[in-house]
């Protein structure tokens, strides 16, 4: 089973991610994480997306194209996949069904997340206390820019899902047990079918 986690910045998308993973043993690529883990090394590549990310910009299509390629390709997501964060533009949803037909592979469900912009606000700000400003795009005035960019880019993946038929539209507001119990309704009703 492979699946899209979608949703805007604060969503839920790795707190849900990392629940399916659990349950259905299939691998949460992360790309949030992965750039983030590219940044501590310090590697060159790191030192470029640094800033990038720190701004809430997105990083270049060919280089998250290349990451993701490499990963569902690994032994370990042979099973399955969660895409969390990715794609992010219509140029990485294109890539991914190119990349997927190629290996004989498909999505069988993107799962958005739908939630209010008030209440990722106050997520975000909550997540920022938590982690003690661990991540540097954790702050209101960067956030604007995410939210910006999530409606300016990433929004209009949407469409090109829906028209495949595998958008699955799911409450974000409630709590996280009830936004994992309509996913694992869905996923469970698919499989019955
Ligand atoms: P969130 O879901 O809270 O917005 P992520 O951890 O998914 O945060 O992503 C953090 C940052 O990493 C993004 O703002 C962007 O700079 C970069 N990033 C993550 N995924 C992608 C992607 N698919 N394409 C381009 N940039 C990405």
């Amino acid at each position: 089973m492979n699946l899209i986690m979608f949703g805007p910045p604060g969503a839920g998308k790795g707190t849900q991610s990392a629940l399916l993973q659990k349950k259905y043993r299939i691998k949460q690529l992360s790309t949030g994480d992965m750039l983030r883990a590219e940044v501590a090394s310090e590697s060159d590549l790191g030192k470029r997306l640094k800033g990038i990310m720190a701004s809430g910009q997105l990083v270049s299509d060919d280089i998250i194209i290349e990451l993701i390629a490499n990963c569902i390709s690994e032994p370990e997501c042979e099973k399955g996949f969660i895409l969390d964060g990715f794609p992010r533009t219509l140029a990485q949803a294109e890539a991914l069904d190119n990349m997927l037909s190629h290996m004989g592979r498909k999505i069988d469900h993107v799962i958005a997340l739908q939630v209010d912009e008030e209440a990722l606000i106050d997520r975000i700000h909550a997540r920022a206390a938590e982690t003690g400003g661990a991540r540097s795009d954790d702050n209101a005035e960067v956030l604007k820019n995410r939210l910006k960019v999530y409606n300016d880019q990433t929004a209009p993946v949407l469409p090109f899902y829906e028209q495949k038929g595998l958008l699955r539209k799911i409450d974000g507001m409630q709590p996280i047990e009830d936004v994992s119990e309509q996913i694992e309704t869905i996923l469970e009703n698919s499989k019955a079918a």
